[in-house]
């Protein structure tokens, strides 16, 4: 029997020496102006225009098998090579004034540049809504730490995404420092200690133990451990509950979506229809052949396959804005 209402906050010191050197509660009077919802929204695009680069660069490819740099060399058109001016890296507005396309060899962008983008300054404006209106939140100091903890929170979910969308892979790059940041944040949010670490090992457990079950039954290993290391981390921040939340919401949602695209077929065939042919193919065939094996659980309905680990993540984004309106206990 317990909710996260019941935990109470032994870190209380850290929190006071945290912020004692600056008080910053004379800002708590703007808090809910439009124009203080503007200048996150504008942070999280620029965190968005980050976030491209480390969904472009940190996936390893042929040429990089380690991934890349996100710092070197700084951002070039992919065609000619030309560096990207700063006047032209504005988040969103550049897109819009030069149309898509690069500056000096016209070749076009990919709009999705400008989803991430506006996804992180849509994801930055629910954190600040979701830390300024928190019901447990009694001075404003907690609710800027728990904005920092929301938004450093819809940055790993983002990139996370859209490299899973894009490769199926889980990069350990990520999870690994993921989960000791995300514990440590969670005692800051004043949770007690062993809470994250009981989430995070019940993330990766549940993982394991749907994945023995199905090789069990399959004699297949069709499933890496890229969900299970980010159940891991959404268990660091937000403990058993978040686990659970994200396990069957994500479910929910992915069911829902997956449906909808067999009805839609909208869903080309592709790479991920490749690699599933690969597993079905047998493990001979598996082991010969060049492409990663997806490092992830992925839905498998009729010839789809789609990466489970966005479904999850949106779920756990779900939980995130959302948790002081959840109350998930355990009966006897
Ligand atoms: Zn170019």
């Amino acid at each position: 029997m317990l909710s996260l209402g019941q935990l109470r906050p032994p870190y209380q010191w850290f929190r006071i020496h945290l912020f004692s050197v600056t008080s910053l509660e004379a800002l708590a009077t703007v808090a809910h102006h439009w124009l203080t919802y503007a200048f996150v929204v504008f942070l999280g695009m620029l965190w968005g225009s980050f976030g491209n680069v480390c969904i472009y660069r940190w996936p390893p490819t042929d040429e990089f098998p380690k991934g890349r740099s996100v710092v070197t060399p700084p951002s070039h058109c992919f065609v000619c090579k030309a560096n990207v001016k700063w006047y032209d890296n504005f988040p969103l507005l550049s897109y819009l004034w030069l149309r898509g396309k690069c500056r000096n060899c016209k070749t076009e962008f990919s709009p999705r540049y400008l989803i991430v983008e506006a996804l992180g300054g849509v994801l930055f404006g629910l954190a600040w809504w979701a830390a300024m209106n928190h019901p447990e939140f009694t001075t404003f100091n907690e609710r800027l730490i728990g904005f920092v903890v929301y938004a450093g929170f819809s940055f790993f979910i983002l990139i996370v995404t859209f490299i899973d969308l894009d490769h199926m892979l889980i990069l350990d790059l990520i999870t690994y420092p993921s989960v000791v940041i995300f514990y440590g944040l969670s005692l800051v949010l004043g949770h007690v200690w062993w809470h994250g670490l009981v989430g995070a090992a019940f993330g990766y457990g549940i993982i394991v133990a749907i994945r023995t079950l199905y090789y069990a039954m399959r004699k297949q290993e069709g499933m890496g451990l890229g969900d299970a290391k980010l159940l891991a981390v959404i268990g660091a921040l937000w403990g058993w509950q978040g686990v659970m939340v994200a396990l069957f919401g994500g479910s929910i949602i992915g069911s829902v979506i997956g449906i909808a695209a067999i009805i839609g077929g909208k869903l080309r065939g592709g790479a991920p229809n490749d690699q599933e042919a690969t597993a079905d193919a047998g493990d001979a065939e598996a082991a010969d052949s060049d492409e990663p094996v997806p490092d992830g659980m992925n839905f498998a309905i009729g010839s789809v396959a789609l990466p489970f680990g966005p479904f999850l993540a949106a779920a756990a984004m779900a939980y995130t804005l959302l948790h002081p309106y959840f109350s998930i206990q355990l009966r006897h």
